[in-house]
């Protein structure tokens, strides 16, 4: 029987990797999660993990006094999460949102376990930290992003070095074909109305301003080797093309299906092989048309702000992910308005410092400094 650990299990991905372990019979190894404890004490009752950890430490007290009746250890802070991550098990599927995902992930790296990767920030804020690492010890990382895995699933059986380049395909999020002055004064309700997809608060946002693109195009650089320049967008309203790679000889190798985020994460679990899946099956007659334009850039800055974060290198992909994190905080607090969220990105890209080579402490100020100067600049 697989066994798989699950950070961040009580989250949109972490909740829908339970759903593909629970059809397939998997054993989980170790949970993890920030504060929610009613949702980790019935996955707890129903999965019996070794350990858990929960990053706030009142939580995980709680947590203890709950459980104590099964045989489940309970772990608190980052410290914990760390410790879960560090648990022999066949893969650990990182879903944390958010950079606090970097120092597991490299922690389950060092340990030489297989890494199923949502946590897209991770490799945007370490990127070379993170696959050097990897390299080194020798450790698959499997693309969970739905976009990722459809480029992966394209690349199966083709020579990498023959691929021209990798079309990734965006929604286009609640806003899309609206105009700048259209945007001034968008609630964050309306920035979560995601015609598509169900997902966490911070990557919703994420996808109405289309940073998330922007992030999943640094994501691409990394996890598949190739240039800025070699990756195009094209917004695709009806999420059935999950992106694309094209060959040298102008052949385009696409994965289709319906928008169902247990289909990437089931692959990645069970990659080469394909079993059945909680997921429909796509009927095209079902769709009148697909539908595939060119992304407003000037309307949605986000994603050439990232593309230049990538090019310069260094830090600043980090800088442009932490900038966006704490803005996408304050947006979603009612602090600041939708439109100043890219503000903020390209004001903290032309204002801090990298550098070229980093370590992880590197990143982990850089983080630090990067939302301390966000927050002042509000
Ligand atoms: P959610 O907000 O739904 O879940 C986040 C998870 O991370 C929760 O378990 C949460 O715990 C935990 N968490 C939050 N903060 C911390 C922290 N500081 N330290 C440790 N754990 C923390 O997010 P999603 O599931 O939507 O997204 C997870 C990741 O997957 C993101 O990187 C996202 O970009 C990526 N992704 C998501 C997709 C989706 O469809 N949802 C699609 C593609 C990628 P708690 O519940 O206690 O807060
Ligand atoms: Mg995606």
């Amino acid at each position: 029987m697989k066994k798989i650990s699950i950070l961040g299990s009580t989250g949109s991905i972490g909740e829908q990797a339970l759903d593909v372990a629970r059809l397939h019979g998997y054993e989980i190894t170790a949970l993890t999660a920030n504060s929610s404890v009613d949702i980790i004490e019935k996955q707890i009752r129903e999965f019996h993990p070794k350990k858990v950890a929960l990053v706030n430490e009142k939580a995980a007290e709680d947590l203890k006094i709950r459980i104590k009746d099964t045989d489940t250890k309970v772990l608190a802070g980052v410290s914990g999460v760390c410790e879960c991550a560090a648990m022999e098990t066949d893969t650990l599927l990182n879903s944390i949102v958010g950079m606090a995902g970097l120092e597991p992930t490299l922690t389950a790296i060092n340990e030489g376990t297989e890494i199923a990767l949502a946590n897209k920030e991770t490799l945007v804020a370490g990127g070379r930290l993170v696959t050097d690492t990897a390299k080194k010890k020798n450790v698959r990382i499997l693309p969970v992003d739905s976009e990722h895995s459809a480029i992966f699933q394209s690349l199966q059986g083709n020579k990498h070095s023959q691929v021209k380049r990798l079309i990734l395909t965006a929604s286009g999020g609640p806003f899309f074909g609206k105009t700048i002055d259209d945007l001034k004064d968008v609630t964050v309700e309306q920035a979560l109305a995601h015609p598509n997809w169900s997902m966490g608060a911070k990557i919703t946002i994420d996808s109405a301003t289309m940073m998330n693109k922007g992030l999943e195009l640094i994501e691409a650089v990394w996890l598949f080797s190739v240039k800025p320049s070699d990756i195009d967008i094209l917004v695709h309203r009806q999420s059935v093309v999950h992106s694309l790679v094209e060959y040298d000889d102008h052949s385009v190798m696409a994965q289709l299906g319906v928008p169902d985020m247990r289909v990437p994460i089931q692959y990645a679990l069970t990659y080469p092989d394909r079993y059945n899946s909680p997921a429909k099956q796509l009927h095209l007659e079902d769709y009148a048309t697909l539908t595939f334009e060119k992304p407003d850039y000037e309307t949605f800055s986000a994603i050439n702000l990232c593309k230049r974060a990538i090019e310069k290198g260094g830090l600043y992909p980090a800088i442009a992910n932490s900038a966006n994190e704490k803005a996408n905080e304050l947006f979603r607090q009612g602090k600041i308005k939708f439109l100043e969220i890219a503000d903020l990105v390209a004001s903290a890209l032309e204002n801090i410092n990298s550098k070229e080579e980093y370590t992880l402490t590197d990143v982990l100020e850089k983080d630090k400094e990067t939302k301390e100067f966000v927050t002042a600049s509000v």
